[in-house]
């Protein structure tokens, strides 16, 4: 450990070439002074580790030097040790009372003079190691805490777009969770409108139930900034955040909204971008009532939640993107293209999944076969295209005849349509039938070669079943064909129905139309 740095302050010359001699021995380093102006000059330059100064001087004393030096925050720790001729108690107590740390008789004792500096000296460096050690500890606290702040809002802000199902929905999460964790009292989002050339106030966020902050809210919707105008337009064009610590002091042209702000009592403001692939998609502005200067580490802190959240806004808009691509291509692959309903790959996928269901609830499964009559004759007569459109109509009509929502109606051949009727038992699916007949009745589609009727009828073949582990599902639809290929055979324009008991195939009598 290198020797201290001694100032002995006597305006007694003797008394300090003795001292400096004595301490210079002992390898400290030692400096001096007359009086006290110099020792305030000599501090100045250089801090000791201690002072060894004298009461009694000309013009300043030693009370006056120490108490100066007990005022300043960079001297108020140096230890001072008086030096007094007059031994004093009165003195004693002065030289404690103004900061002194020790005080020595003239004439003093070599020895004792070492001992109480030495005393003195240790004591400071214990001080300053345990406040080296304070401080350290504090910054590092300070940091590991913002650190978690910051960790925290982020995580706040990555999960809120991540649960949010849209643009919109997360910017509106991000705004209050970013409002609240920095205790802003507004926060707002402009989303440019390129086409327009504008910036619109999509989101924002605050105590709605604070009058002042309603005014400004109900006074900015009106608002539509010029791209390069105001805080957004300034954002806007430097791409960077920008601070305004006290709005009333803005002009017009820099913010926009400066009286309205001031008469809602909102004073400071900073905006940041949310930049995606180099453009400006949005800008989160927040307002604060009481004036803050501007605060580097909070912009740095709120322009890395909006980088994240440019990132994971093109992310999830790439993601939505597909997203919706995918259900379009799902929907194509399920969709029969001539009628636009259900095509037949849709119904097996429902068909097993409702099979599995019921045979878990023990509730039946009914399933509707309809069959145009005569439409190789109405093709011939009048046309394929007319045929399609036929189809088309007759799928309408089909659709419109079943109503809960777990009911599927699905083309499942050429000119064959299947109903699928979960929890519903035969009778339900007579009704329905009976349904579909008046509604491909009510189409009056003319149909002169069929010998039936003179419009285009259907015939229908009905199986319900309760699913079991020891029936093939295919067997219901094998049994609505044959009850089909009995309402063909009965004359057709009617229904049949076909039902499973106990496993066994038992026709119900032929119910009339
Ligand atoms: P049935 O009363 O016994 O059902 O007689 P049908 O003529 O309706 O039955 P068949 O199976 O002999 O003929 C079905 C006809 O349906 C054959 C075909 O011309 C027509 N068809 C099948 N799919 C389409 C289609 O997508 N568009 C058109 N226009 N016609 C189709
Ligand atoms: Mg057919
Ligand atoms: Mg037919």
């Amino acid at each position: 450990m290198s020797k201290a740095n001694i100032l002995v302050v006597d305006d007694y010359p003797d008394n300090l070439r003795t001292l400096s001699f004595i301490l210079s021995e002992r390898g400290y380093r030692v400096r001096k002074a007359i009086h006290g102006e110099m020792a305030l000059e000599t501090i100045q330059v250089e801090l000791p580790d201690l002072i060894l100064l004298d009461i009694r001087m000309p013009q300043m004393d030693g009370y006056q030097v120490c108490t100066k030096l007990k005022a300043e925050d960079r001297t108020r720790d140096i230890p001072i040790i008086f030096l007094s001729a007059m031994n004093e108690a009165a003195d004693k107590v002065k030289a404690f009372a103004v900061g002194g740390a020790d005080y020595i008789a003239k004439p003093f004792q070599e020895e004792e003079v070492l001992a109480r500096i030495q005393y003195q000296l240790t004591i400071r460096r214990q001080q300053q190691a345990i406040n080296e050690q304070n401080r350290r500890l504090q910054q590092e606290i300070q940091e590991r805490y913002s650190a978690q702040a910051e960790t925290q809002l982020l995580l706040t802000v990555i999960q809120s777009v991540s649960q949010a199902s849209d643009f919109p929905e997360a910017l509106q999460a991000v705004l209050c969770a970013v409002r609240q964790a920095i205790g802003w009292d507004y926060g707002e989002a402009w989303s440019a409108s390129l086409e327009r050339d504008v910036f619109l106030l999509s989101q924002t966020c605050y105590d709605r139930s604070d009058a002042q902050l309603q005014q400004f809210h109900q006074a900015s919707l009106d608002l539509i900034f010029p791209l390069d105008g105001g805080l957004p337009g300034q954002i806007w064009k430097s791409h960077q955040p920008h601070w305004i610590e006290d709005i009333s002091q803005t002009s017009e042209s820099t913010f926009l909204r400066a009286e309205i702000a001031a008469e809602c009592g909102l004073k400071t403001a900073f905006g940041v971008p949310i930049v995606s692939e180099n453009e400006v998609l949005t800008i989160l502005v927040f307002f604060k009532r009481s004036q803050m200067p501007q605060d580097a580490k909070l912009l740095q802190l709120i322009s890395a939640i909006a980088l994240q959240l440019g990132l994971l806004m093109r992310r999830k808009q790439a993601e939505d993107a597909l997203r919706q691509l995918n259900q379009e291509l799902q929907r194509l692959a399920n969709l029969d293209g001539l009628t636009q309903i259900a095509n037949r790959r849709y119904f097996n996928q429902v068909f097993q999944v409702e099979w599995q269901r019921l045979k878990r609830e023990q509730q039946f499964l009914s399933v509707i076969l309809a069959d145009v009559d005569y439409f190789k004759l109405y093709n011939d007569y009048y046309g394929h295209q007319a045929g399609d459109e036929c189809l088309k109509q007759i799928a309408h009509a089909l659709e419109a005849s079943v109503r809960r929502p777990a009911d599927l109606v699905a083309r499942y051949g050429g000119e064959e349509f299947i109903i699928v009727l979960p929890n519903t038992i035969g009778e339900g699916a007579v009704q329905v039938a009976e349904k579909i007949q008046k509604a491909i009745a009510n189409l009056q589609i003319l149909h002169q070669r069929s010998n039936v009727s003179d419009r285009v009828t259907l015939s229908l073949g009905i199986a319900s079943i309760v699913p079991s582990a020891d029936i093939e599902p295919g067997r219901l639809i094998a049994t609505a064909d044959r009850a089909l290929y009995e309402a063909k055979a009965n004359g057709r324009n009617t229904f049949r129905v076909r039902q499973f008991q106990s496993s066994i195939l038992t026709p119900t009598p032929d119910p009339q139309p």
